[in-house]
């Protein structure tokens, strides 16, 4: 029977009384660069940390046991993973793409992918016909759900279905629930990609990125890129998001029960205009979120009447920082025009529906009476 997520964040049954041999309860930093051997054609299975390293190796397994994948891959950053991803496809490929993705995403797919001969279309994949716009070239799916920022929720089982029909990878980027709250490879994905900048590490203190997958072919073809490129992320970094994914169920669990309070909050509150939080009954993702997550996360969104009046809640917050990223214990505001989104050209930012009066919220883990009396004065304060 397969443990459940909590004891897999802090237990892998792999490494159990493997570590070392004094009993050390966490997996030691291997902080070195290189391994002697034994003898000629005599190696410890480490080599050179480019291409393996102890810690990482540890967190890679969990982060896999926690997706349902064969292997994963620790990188430098999100970003690093993501663009190591797009190493697996070549000049000419097209790729369906959810049209709300991370700004940085689009920044990557618009100003280097494309250099490098790859297709897009942007879909919005929550409701958008995906099959349409299949072409002969089409090699993958490439969505997230919830979205980044504006919190559209597709249907992985759908896709997924679609993909296998047409032989495309489907690949989702689950950075926003993490994989305590949904496990896209067991719904039929091919690929996840993970900021474990955000949720995994939970911090706002280290930077990282993973690939996870359940695709042999895309395994070995991921191992001999990271191999060769070299973006793994350091023992150091590795030991940190290992240590953060401890707490990744209460922290999950502690934010999203903020999350709700804070939704509701919003809605009765006469300058904001919508609230876009997967968790509330009049989503239009909610029931699909029912079906294929165990929550509805801590990432909300929400508009407000004038321009005037979101720079204001940007200038006042206090204890509730004005900062990029999110996932972390210390609830943050964002201004996606300007920060996040900044590189998705203002029309389709403006059709996506990220508007000047747009915020983002990541919620953290502070008691809810003082985040809501921080907001009760913000709100106050609004001239
Ligand atoms: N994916 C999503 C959904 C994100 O929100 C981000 C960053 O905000 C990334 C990927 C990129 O991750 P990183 O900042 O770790 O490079």
């Amino acid at each position: 029977m397969e443990r459940g997520i909590n004891t897999r964040c802090l237990h892998l049954e792999e490494t159990e009384g493997k570590t070392d041999n004094y009993g050390a309860l966490n997996y030691p930093i291997y902080q070195t660069a290189t391994y002697a051997h034994a003898g000629v054609g005599k190696s410890t299975g480490y080599d050179y940390s480019r291409l393996q390293n102890p810690t990482r190796e540890q967190l890679e397994k969990v982060v896999a046991s926690l997706e349902g994948g064969i292997d994963a891959f620790a990188l430098s950053s999100g970003m690093a993973a993501i663009t190591l991803l797009m190493e697996i496809f070549k000049p000419g490929d097209h790729i369906i793409a959810e049209a709300d993705l991370y700004g940085g995403s689009v920044r990557l797919f618009d100003n280097v992918s494309k250099k490098n001969r790859y297709e897009f279309t942007y879909l919005n994949c929550s409701r958008d016909d995906i099959e349409g716009a299949i072409k002969e070239n089409t090699k993958a799916v490439y969505i997230e759900t919830p979205t980044n920022p504006m919190m559209n929720v597709s249907d992985i089982s759908k896709i997924a279905e679609i993909a296998k029909r047409h032989g495309l990878y489907l690949i989702v980027d689950n950075t926003f629930l993490s994989p305590y709250f949904q496990n896209p490879l067991k719904l039929g994905a091919d690929i996840v990609i993970h900021s474990g900048t955000k949720f995994l590490g939970g911090h706002n203190d280290t930077l990282a990125g993973f690939i996870v997958t359940n695709n042999e072919e895309v395994q070995e073809k991921l191992r001999f890129i990271i191999k060769t490129t070299g973006a793994g992320l350091a023992p150091f970094d590795c030991w940190l998001i290992l240590r953060g994914i401890k707490t990744l169920g209460i922290r999950m669990e502690r934010s999203q029960e903020n999350a709700i309070k804070i939704a509701n909050w919003l809605k009765e509150q006469p300058v904001v205009k919508h609230v876009y939080y997967p968790g509330l009954q009049e989503h239009p993702g909610y029931e699909i979120m029912k079906k294929q997550a165990r929550g509805f996360g801590a990432m909300l969104t929400f508009d407000v009447d004038t321009e005037a009046h979101a720079l204001q809640i940007l200038e006042s917050v206090r204890m509730i920082k004005f900062a990029e990223s999110l996932g972390g214990v210390e609830t943050l505001i964002t201004y996606p025009t300007t920060q996040t989104h900044a590189d998705v050209p203002e029309e389709v930012r403006l059709k996506n529906g990220i508007t000047p009066c747009t915020l983002r919220v990541s919620v953290g883990i502070e008691d809810i009476e003082d985040l809501l009396a921080e907001l009760t004065e913000v709100f106050k304060g609004l001239k």
